[in-house]
């Protein structure tokens, strides 16, 4: 059972915050109190850098072999994986995911600590090709403190693409998670800490994005600062970061399109469509907002999808039979369904949905009906932000042109879905969509392997690969000097030589 109040992980154990403050969770089901929550500040943040700070300088993790830290990481995932049950109901109470999806979801996070582990591992330094009598060997070295800071959205997952290579590459950490699903990422730190990970490795401490966040992106002993999060905040982060002259990596906002071709049947077309739109409340970076239908079968489309979509049992997330539990908060509530009300007042129209639920269950909860909108323009403010929330809005195109036009007609570029059994269209497609992620007759899948991130203002950066390992690495050239004739630069006629 995970405790209903929770400290700060600083230096290998539990602290309070220095002054004594705490935050409260609220369960966004039933509006209660789900936990207390130590709220760290700036001087927690800076006792949290210090401890980071001596155990990359003078603790052993930097320097530990990487089948070492491997060992470490691989016990903390299966510590992770026997609690999986305990920590899906913390996720489900924080932010209201269904339990069935947040167990899956808690139980997949610990495959990023076995397959960076296995980077880590596996890793070879290179030799280079320098002219002259050298030998110039290339190594790979930890950043150093890598400050990251996380979203409320997949508290767990989230916290985990960026811990998992990190900590593998021989980096020490600060994270600062949303303080409104901080309980997950504490309870990583936990793990991590019963694994053995020496103290100070790990240092998790929730706050508030605008003091502990604002004090950890502007901490000028990090090396490195990783945010996930809204567009805006990532401007604030990357601004900070170029301050410090570190490096910044940004997952930010979406506005997925879903392009649906009509030689795709209807029942699977809709059957893809909701679950890009609809899964986890659609509050996901990579929800599938915009449905581009052809414009042959985009009348069926619509007809089935506002059938199957009043379907969706919405309902107390703790539920095994509940497929939808409500959005995150009031704010949240708030602004979705304003959002909806400018689509109509902008002459859309809501075929189904689009109200806040009332009656059992939904009394006290932040439930809003899954909502499907039709007659939209490029214009509307639905079509141009980021809604993040259970709302679809279903355009028509004419041809491919048009459907890669509407497509990359959106400041963001991270996720997009291609809908089509004909092949060579499916990749050509693909290609010619400005996204970091596009998916085949498919959506929302990732894995520790695949590259993620976005273009335009998406993000900077990609995290999950070797590639994302390696750039939590500097590369450290030694070259070794192999001639036997001795050297003089000054004592010396001959012809200078620096290479
Ligand atoms: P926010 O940008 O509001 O917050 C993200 C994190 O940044 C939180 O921990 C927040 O603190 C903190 N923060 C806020 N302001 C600052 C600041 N000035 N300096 C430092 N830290 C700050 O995003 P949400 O939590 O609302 O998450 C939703 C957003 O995340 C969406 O835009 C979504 O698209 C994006 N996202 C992107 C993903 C991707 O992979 N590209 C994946 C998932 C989500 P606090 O909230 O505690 O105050």
């Amino acid at each position: 059972m995970i405790k209903q109040d929770q400290l700060l992980w600083i230096d290998g154990r539990e602290v309070a915050a220095l002054d004594g403050g705490t935050l409260e969770v609220e369960n966004p089901a039933t509006t209660q109190i789900a936990f207390v929550v130590a709220r760290g500040r700036g001087p927690d943040i800076d006792a949290a850098v210090d401890a980071a700070r001596r155990a990359h300088d003078h603790g052993p993790w930097p320097r530990m072999h990487p089948r070492e830290r491997g060992r470490i990481l691989r016990t903390a995932a299966e510590i992770l994986r026997s609690r999986k049950e305990s920590i899906g109901e913390v996720e489900t109470a924080c932010v209201g995911r269904p339990l069935r999806e947040m167990v899956q979801q808690v139980g997949r996070a610990p495959d990023w600590l076995d397959f960076f582990a296995s980077v880590a591992e596996t890793q070879e330094d290179l030799v280079v090709p320098a002219s002259g009598e050298l030998m110039n060997y290339v190594r790979r070295v930890p950043l150093g403190v890598v400050g990251a800071i996380t979203p409320w959205n997949h508290p767990l997952l989230i916290t985990m693409k960026k811990v998992a290579p990190a900590l593998a590459a021989g980096n020490t950490m600060v994270v600062k998670p949303s303080e409104v699903a901080p309980v997950a990422p504490l309870e990583l730190a936990r793990a991590l800490v019963e694994a053995g990970i020496p103290d100070g490795v790990i240092n998790v401490v929730p706050g508030f994005g605008t003091d502990a966040g604002k004090a950890l992106t502007e901490h000028d002993r990090i090396d490195r600062i990783d945010l996930t999060g809204g567009t805006e905040t990532g401007r604030q982060v990357a601004a900070a970061a170029g301050r410090n002259l570190i490096p910044v990596q940004a997952e930010l906002g979406g506005k997925a399109p879903v392009l649906i071709f009509d030689d795709v049947p209807i029942d699977i077309a809709v059957a893809g469509a909701t679950f890009a739109s609809f899964v986890a409340s659609g509050q996901s970076c990579i929800a599938g907002t915009r449905l581009l239908v052809h414009e042959r079968s985009i009348d069926a489309f619509v007809e089935k999808l506002v059938e199957r979509t009043q379907l969706i049992r919405v309902g107390d997330p703790m539920q095994p039979e509940a497929q939808m539990g409500p959005v995150v908060s009031q704010r949240q509530l708030d602004r979705i369904l304003g959002l909806v009300e400018s689509a109509r007042a902008e002459g859309a129209r809501v075929l189904c949905g689009g109200e806040r639920l009332a009656g059992h269950p939904f009394e006290r909860g932040y439930f809003i009906a899954p909502t499907v909108i039709t007659d939209v323009h490029q214009d509307m403010r639905i079509m141009r932000e980021e809604v993040f929330g259970p709302v679809v809005s279903v355009q028509p195109f004419a041809d491919e042109d048009e459907a890669v036009a509407l497509a990359n007609d959106a400041d963001f570029g991270l996720g997009a879905a291609v809908w089509t059994k004909d092949l060579t269209r499916a990749h050509v497609v693909a290609h010619r969509i400005r996204s970091g992620t596009v998916w085949i007759n498919d959506h929302h899948r990732i894995d520790p392997a695949s590259p993620w991130g976005g273009f335009k203002d998406s993000g900077i950066g990609s995290e999950n690969g070797v590639e994302a390992f390696n750039d939590y690495t500097a590369a450290q050239s030694v070259l070794v000097n192999l001639s036997r004739t001795p050297f003089d630069w000054f004592g010396s006629s001959e012809e200078l030589r620096y290479s």
